[in-house]
Formats: C-alpha cells, structure tokens, sequence
C-alpha cells in the first residue's frame, strides 16, 4: 500500500484526490487537513481512516474532536498541526492541497522529512521556489505537478533531455471573458467570473482564470518547477482546452500532453507516477472535437498576465506581493466590496509600492505578504 497524507483534503482537488484514492484500493491515507469544514472532515476520517487529522480553526478543531472521539484518530489544529499532519504519519507522499501561502511551512517541513510532494499549492513555489527546489534537490525528495498543466509538461518531458528544452508552451483557456473589452469587464459579476468555460474547480482559483492571473501564478510556477526563465515560458491561448501545456525543444520538436479536462488525471499521475493507472471517465474523441485553435493572450485588457511576468522577473519578494495582493483583492470581490476590474488595480498598486529584498527567507516572504495585506487594507 502507498501512504499519503492530504492537506486541503475537503476543496476541489482534495476531494478529487481521495476519488482517486478510493478507485484505485491501493493507497493508504494516513493525514488530512482543512481548514473549517467539519463535516466533510468527519465524512472523510470515517471512510479514511487516517491517523491524524488537521483543522486551523482550534474551535472546529475541539467540536471534530468530540464527533470522532469513538476512532483511533488524533486532531490536531493550527500550523503545529497543520505540520504534524504533513510529517508525523509515514506517508511517502504529502499532497499539498491548500490555497494560500499557509501552504509553504508545511511543504518543507514534509520535505525535510524526506516526503516526495504532490504539488497543487502553487503559491508555495511561486512565493518560496528558491527554497522549494533546492530543498528537493538536497533531500532527494521529487516535487510532482499536480496543476494540469504542469503535469502535461512534467508528461512531456519524461525521457527528454531536459537542457534541450527550447521553451515551455503554457496552454490557457482565455477564461468567460477571453475577447472581452475593459469597458466590457467593468460589468463583470462574481456569478459571471465564477463560471469557467472548461474546468471546474475551487473558488479562488476560478476567479484568477478570468482575470488570467491564474495563468501568471503558473508561468512562476513553471519557472521553477522546470528551471527555465521566466521568458522561456510562452502563454498559448488554446481555449477548447484540449491541449494542457506543451514543450519545444532545441531541435524545433514539441511535444504536447492532451487530454479531457479531468483533473484527477494528473492527480493520479502524480500519486503513481512513473506508472499510468487506468482511470474512468471521457476520452478525447478528435472527430467531435474538428479542431483545436490558437491565440495570443490578451495582455492589455488582461493585465493580471503582464503583472505576473513582471513580478517573476522581477523575483524576490515581488512574487509574494503579487499573489497576497491577489488573493486579498480576490476575497474583496467575493464579498462584493470592490468590482471586477479593482482586482488588478490592487495587484498593480502593491507591486509599485513594495521594496523589493532578494533571496528572502520563509519569515522575509510571510512578512512581504503581511504588508501587502496592510496595503492594501490601508487603500482600499
Ligand atoms: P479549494 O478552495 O477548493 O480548497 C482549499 C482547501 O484548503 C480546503 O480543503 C480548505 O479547507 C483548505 N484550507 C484552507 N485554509 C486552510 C488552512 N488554514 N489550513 C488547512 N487547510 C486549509 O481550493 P482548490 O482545491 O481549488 O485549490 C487548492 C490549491 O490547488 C490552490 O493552490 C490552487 O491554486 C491549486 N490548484 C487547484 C486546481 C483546481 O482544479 N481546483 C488546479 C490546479 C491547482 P476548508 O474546506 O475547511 O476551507
């Protein structure tokens, strides 16, 4: 049996994690984490099983406590506890499923620890890639993508030399507004950004595909994860969605990964890779589809994309800022305090405003992120 412990168990791909986890038969959950969502947890530990369960909120924490009081199962809360559920069990694999940069503690502690992680929290690595990657490389540990299209390049370069990779051609749908005008988003209502024309996932991460912020935090994460520049990483506007990221290497080949948009594909891939698993659902069927088309991204009436490479260029703490300022713009606009378009006026405020300090440690970036919250609560 393979061990894995799933932080962010009860969101859209913690759940799609363990719908693998039950097809499969084959692998041992051992922790979960979430943040406030009892009941779900509850379902979960029930049919799990795991040996340790995380909620942050202690409240949450103490109630969970008394409703699975007759299991063996410790509950634990905070980020101690989000920790120990990262490393305390002997899972293999740490799938970190959170949103947010609370996902960059955990990740190295899990690493530390000797843990290959399964990576969905992409924050992490946009915030603290320079100590992600090299972590993995002193502790042998594998970072393995679970982003969609991270995985079809991580798919695409298996066997591959990877000094021959020429650039990395990062696939996007375009989003509900891709051809729309800024006059025409300025209309735009959280019902309307919270419908993608593809994929369907959490909240947060929905609402960065239609402002293509979404495809910024990616082109970081790419950076990274295949240690390519940031101007190595070209954006193809693809939006039947078909094609999920591809590779051009030196000699002109490129290679492409496809497939429905299924995330427990990569999802399984991750958990069993270098092994493909049988996995149910559709097939691509190419007579249905007739054809695939391509695009330039829109970056003047989608400025979240130009923002993004600015801030991997720009490295440091910019990144961090990027995101924090991103995700609290993010939640304004859930709660129907700011509009649509504020969302990057945010983004683009905070980067102009921020000192940029390089190489920052882990205290350095959760500071960086820290004031751009008070930024933009001091403006906004
Ligand atoms: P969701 O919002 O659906 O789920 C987030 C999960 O994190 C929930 O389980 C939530 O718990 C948990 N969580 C939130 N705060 C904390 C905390 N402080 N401590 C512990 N757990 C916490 O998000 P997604 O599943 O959509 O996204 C998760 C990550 O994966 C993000 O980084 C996203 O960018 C990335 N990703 C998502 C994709 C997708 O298809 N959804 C695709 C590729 C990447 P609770 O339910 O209790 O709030």
């Amino acid at each position: 049996m393979k061990k894995i412990a799933v932080l962010g168990s009860t969101g859209s791909i913690g759940t799609q994690t363990l719908e693998v986890v039950r097809a499969q038969k084959d692998i041992e959950v051992t922790a979960l984490a979430a943040g406030s969502n009892i009941t779900r947890l509850e379902e979960q530990i029930r049919e799990f099983h795991p040996e340790i369960v995380c909620v942050w909120e202690e409240k949450k924490a103490k109630e969970l406590a008394l409703t699975v009081s007759d299991l063996p199962v410790k509950v634990v809360c905070g980020m101690e506890g989000l920790i120990a559920a990262a490393v305390e069990t002997d899972a293999e694999i740490v799938v970190t499923a959170i949103v947010g940069m609370i996902g960059i503690r955990p990740t190295i502690a899990a690493m530390e620890a000797g843990k290959d992680i399964a990576l969905a929290n992409k924050e992490t690595l946009v915030t603290a890639g320079h100590i992600i990657m090299p972590l993995a490389k002193e502790k042998g540990v594998k970072i393995l993508p679970v982003d969609s299209e991270h995985s079809a390049i991580f798919q695409s370069l298996n066997g591959e030399d990877k000094n021959a990779v020429h650039k990395i051609l990062l696939t996007a749908s375009g989003g509900p507004f891709r051809g729309k005008t800024r006059e025409e988003l300025k209309k735009v209502r959280i019902e309307d950004a919270l419908k993608h024309p593809n994929w369907s996932m959490g909240r947060k991460i929905t609402i960065d595909s239609s402002t293509m912020v979404n495809k910024g935090l990616e082109v970081m994460e790419a950076h990274w994860l295949f240690d390519v520049s940031m101007d190595q990483v070209q954006v193809v506007v693809q939006p039947q969605s078909v094609i999920h990221s591809m590779v051009q290497f030196d000699d002109g080949a490129v290679i492409a990964q496809l497939g429905t948009p299924d995330m427990k594909l990569p999802i399984q891939y991750a958990l069993y890779y270098p092994e493909r698993r049988f996995l149910a659902g559709d097939r691509l069927d190419f007579w249905s589809i007739g054809q695939i088309t391509f695009e330039k991204p829109d970056m003047e009436n989608f400025p979240g994309l130009s923002l993004a490479y600015e801030a991997g260029r720009t490295g440091g703490t910019m990144p961090t800022v990027f995101n924090a300022a991103n995700e609290r713009a993010v939640a304004k606009f859930l709660n129907r305090e700011i509009s649509y378009l504020t969302i990057t006026d945010m983004i683009e405020g905070a980067m102009k405003g921020h000192t940029v300090k390089e190489d920052p440690s882990v205290d350095e970036i959760l500071e960086a992120e820290a004031s751009a919250y008070d930024y933009i609560e001091s403006r906004w």
